[in-house]
């Protein structure tokens, strides 16, 4: 028998405790929780149950804190049932020992952001968080994977899950990405190819050449929207790019304890001859930049590109799907993407919300002024200080940007971040689904490049026209 394994079939042996019924309970290393916790904070008070690791627990103010006012603190939040939300976190950290990055703290914003800038994300870790899109933390070479209000109740009463064995798949890119195309466009590039459904109850592990050339910020962008595909999680093996991004940030190893990892860290991408349940090769060259017309991420295509007609669809049930799409998109099939307007534009989330997309955005941004409302949302306060040491913010303020403080804003649509019914957007969140960023509102999911590009213009607009203009 091949003792080959893949990366994540290392980190599922290094924290299985016990097996049983097809299941196995999990050593959690890091809890990421939220305002959402409310609920399970509340059930370990029923139960009469504690916290069993608060070291090795977070709380993040992200989902339910308003991209402004932040001045004002608790006052700023106008919806009491959210201030309320806010609040509980702050009691519920304090009162079991958890750190907490609340609405004033200096290093506050989303839950898939800080973490790693912080060096709390490492290899070989096993990352539990209560939104789906912990998957982004797999960029680091964890196994991070989302969690539902009992499953974090678990987690918190015993830092363990119980945890079903997920399938393995690989996506390799090859080849060096053309101009203008990011890896918000190769992610969404994947999950045209294979489907929202096409990773379902698997760990994708992206490799290849295009994947090593990322930057540790890119193949976040790619493991966050692995769930968008059905993944369970997303993971890229830890290398040289990995360990530099780490080395010194206030939460990783040091001396010793940073030699020890390293060598960790090192036997963890997946041996030679690893078999996956499942491989799809993706030709990185032939790549454009992409855009959304549905209300899926997998309703992307090149900007290049047309609405789709549904008879163009591979099957009933799909023709139906395209069929809803579009009349709930309002678009006609054949529509030119390039030519779809906009209304809004919102840069930011935790599949884009970090310094390399906002230096990204402003690369555009600078080229003109925007004609729609148009948002930069930072992943941080941490970036936001550091966009703003480096002169971005002013770029985006002289472009007639928008500001904001950090937080979910418009991806989490609440504290009146959010469109109006039948309003369009360019946004680089990651769900496009309907009423995602407010009831009746139309989502197209871009880059920030591309998101900056047609806030100049006000229509979807192939970034590759205003480069180099
Ligand atoms: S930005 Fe969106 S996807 Fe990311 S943590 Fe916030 S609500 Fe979840």
């Amino acid at each position: 028998m091949s003792t080959a394994l893949t990366l994540f079939e290392k980190i599922w042996r290094d924290h299985v405790v016990l097996e049983e019924e097809g299941e196995a309970l999990v050593r959690v290393d890091l809890a990421l929780i939220h305002e959402g916790s409310f609920h399970a904070f509340r059930v370990l008070d029923k139960t009469g149950r504690g916290v069993a690791r608060p070291m090795q627990v977070y709380a993040f103010a992200d989902h339910y804190v308003p991209s402004t006012g932040r001045e004002r603190g608790m006052a700023g939040i106008p919806d009491p049932a959210l201030r309320e939300m806010v609040t509980l976190l702050e009691n519920n950290a304090a009162r079991f020992d958890i750190r907490l990055f609340g609405l004033d703290d200096e290093r506050q914003g989303i839950l898939h952001v800080v973490p790693p800038e912080l060096g709390m994300t490492q290899p070989g870790l096993v990352i539990v968080g209560q939104d789906s899109h912990s998957c982004t933390h797999g960029a680091l070479g964890a196994w991070a994977l989302g969690a539902g209000a009992s499953e974090m109740t678990h987690v918190l009463a015993t830092q363990t899950a119980w945890l079903r064995k997920p399938k393995t798949m690989r996506v390799t890119l090859e080849g060096a990405l053309p101009p203008g195309v990011t890896a918000k466009d190769v992610i969404l590039a994947v999950i045209a190819k294979i489907g929202a459904g096409g990773a379902n109850e698997h760990v994708v592990e992206y490799a290849g050449s295009a994947v090593r050339a990322l930057s540790m910020e890119a193949r976040m962008t790619v493991c966050n929207m692995s769930v968008e595909a059905g993944a369970r999680s997303g993971l890229v093996a830890p290398d040289d790019t990995t360990c530099a991004y780490l080395e010194g940030k206030p939460y990783a190893p040091r001396d010793g304890a940073w030699r020890d990892a390293l060598a960790y860290w090192k036997t963890l991408a997946s041996d030679a001859g690893a078999r996956f349940d499942r491989e799809v090769t993706v030709n990185a060259a032939e790549l454009a930049p992409m855009v959304t017309w549905g209300i899926s991420p997998e309703h992307a295509a090149p900007v290049t590109g047309v609405v789709p007609h549904p008879d163009t669809a591979p099957d009933a049930v799909k023709r139906a799907e395209y069929a809803t799409a579009l009349e709930y998109m309002g678009l006609a099939p054949g529509t030119p993407l390039s030519t779809i307007k906009v209304d809004r534009v919102f840069i930011g989330s935790c599949t884009n919300g970090r310094i390399e997309d906002l230096r990204a955005a402003a690369g555009i941004a600078r080229r003109g002024r925007v004609v729609v409302p148009s948002w930069i949302v930072p992943g941080s306060m941490s970036v936001k200080r550091q966009a703003e040491r480096e002169g971005l913010a002013e770029v985006f303020r002289g472009a007639g940007f928008e500001w904001r403080d950090p937080g979910c804003s418009l991806c989490s649509s609440y504290n009146g971040d959010e469109l109006k019914p039948g309003e369009r957007s360019a946004s680089t969140s990651n769900r496009n689904f309907r009423g995602r960023q407010g009831p009746g509102a139309r989502t197209h999911l871009v880059s920030p490049a591309m998101a900056a590009a047609a806030a100049l213009t006000g229509r979807l607009t192939d970034v590759r026209e205003l480069m180099g203009s």
